[in-house]
């Protein structure tokens, strides 16, 4: 048995980071614990680039938590000094239909742009009728790596301690607090907050929610000319909506080399402990295919590809609450496999719950209620 914390918070990744670093500013003594390396490339948040915006959510049940989270992302640049956490590319959203997800009463946040405008401003992109666009400026390119290193650095100058490598194996609350039991050690605490990820299933099993785990791919290509046009000044991050899911890219960066492209679409269902990591051919296929279509002049040589994990609750809506059986306890995940942008937002919810037992952040559709079997 071992020391006693306000809180621990148990998964070190994208919202768990930020989670200790919001839970430390507030004066809590915080234990991080992370069953691999701060950061790593085994779970949800790992290949160098993430996109965010804000236009499609006006309107929209996440309006103030993306706008929140730009605020705490722009805070924590801010704080660390860290300029290259988030860098300012505009966000190019193409389908081939007019008025599209949720960019209908949000003029004002976008620009509503023809196909032919699209060819005009970013020629890189093989676009024509019917496809039409909408280019929202403040879009940007997020480092998740860059952003969970930062976090945990500025959580652990505050004193949080953070322990990677070691897996929580079991954990139990009661009136008097939690305990968990790593493969390590155990340690007791107040409260903890599960910022699983795409393990948060394995964890919190009794709940008697699904939570499925896919597996996806993405890959890094050399263009074949013309190289210049996707680089952040000419290129911004874009999604372009196929019949095979969506298709989504990032300007070329300096910290990894080559032009980013993946599909977004459900996933292949696998078990995040027990799964084939080692891309293959058929995950190749379908980013030329996508390039073949889109961009046939980037269609060059692999410079890489990895495979990642989304999660899903059914609805394929987050899951931000306390347990429903357990007041210390609370839930900030599965973050349904686009929650990156969110994170800093996710995580100030979870240290509210914590801290107050209760959140001023507009966010009810996150609660658990309506994913239980009796609601
Ligand atoms: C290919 C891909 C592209 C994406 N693109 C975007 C995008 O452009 N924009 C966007 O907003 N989102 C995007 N997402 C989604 C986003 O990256 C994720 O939703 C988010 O990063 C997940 O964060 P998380 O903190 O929930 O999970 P993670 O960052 O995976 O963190 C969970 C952590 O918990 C740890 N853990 C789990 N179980 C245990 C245990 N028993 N003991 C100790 N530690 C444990 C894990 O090891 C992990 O580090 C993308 C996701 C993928 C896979």
């Amino acid at each position: 048995m071992s020391q006693s914390y306000d809180v621990i918070v148990v998964g070190v990744g994208a919202v768990g980071s930020a989670a200790c670093y919001d839970l430390a500013k507030r004066g809590l003594k915080v234990l991080g614990l992370e069953q691999f390396a701060v950061p790593h490339n085994m779970g949800g948040t790992h290949g160098n680039s993430r996109q965010t915006k804000i236009a499609p959510y006006i309107g929209s049940d996440y309006e103030p938590i993306i706008l929140r989270a730009y605020e705490l992302f722009h805070e924590i640049v801010e704080e660390s000094g860290q300029k290259d956490l988030m860098v300012t590319t505009g966000f190019l959203d193409l389908a081939p239909h007019r008025n599209f997800s949720g960019y209908k009463n949000n003029l004002g946040h976008f620009e509503d742009l023809s196909a032919s405008q699209v060819r005009e401003r970013f020629p890189q992109f093989h676009i024509d009728e019917p496809y039409w666009g909408a280019f929202d400026p403040v879009g940007a390119l997020l480092r998740p790596e860059v952003a969970i290193t930062t976090y945990v650095r500025m959580a652990m100058r505050l004193g949080t301690h953070v322990m990677a490598n070691t897996k929580v194996l079991d954990w139990s609350a009661d009136a008097a607090g939690v305990m968990v039991k790593t493969d390590r050690e155990t340690y007791s605490a107040d409260r903890i907050v599960f910022c699983a990820g795409p393990w948060t299933g394995k964890l919190l099993k009794n709940l008697g929610i699904t939570c499925t785990v896919t597996r996806m791919s993405f890959a890094w290509v050399w263009p074949l000319q013309n190289v210049k046009a996707y680089e952040p000044e000419a290129m911004p991050c874009w999604c372009i909506e196929d019949e095979d899911g969506i298709y989504y890219g990032f300007p070329m960066m300096t910290d990894v080399p080559g032009y980013k492209i993946g599909l977004h679409w459900y996933g292949e269902p696998v078990d995040p402990d027990n799964f084939n990591r080692t891309p293959n051919a058929h995950d190749e296929s379908l980013v030329r295919k996508g390039l073949q279509k889109y961009f046939p002049e980037a269609n060059g040589p692999l410079l890489g590809i990895r495979t990642c994990l989304y999660d899903h609750t059914v609805d394929d809506v987050p899951i931000m609450d306390k347990h429903p059986e357990h007041d210390r306890v609370v839930l900030c995940g599965p973050l349904c496999g686009a929650g990156f942008k969110f994170a800093p937002a996710y995580a100030e919810i979870a240290a509210d719950f914590v801290e107050k037992g209760r959140t001023d952040l507009r966010s009810d559709f996150l609660r658990i209620g309506r994913l239980l079997p009796s609601s």
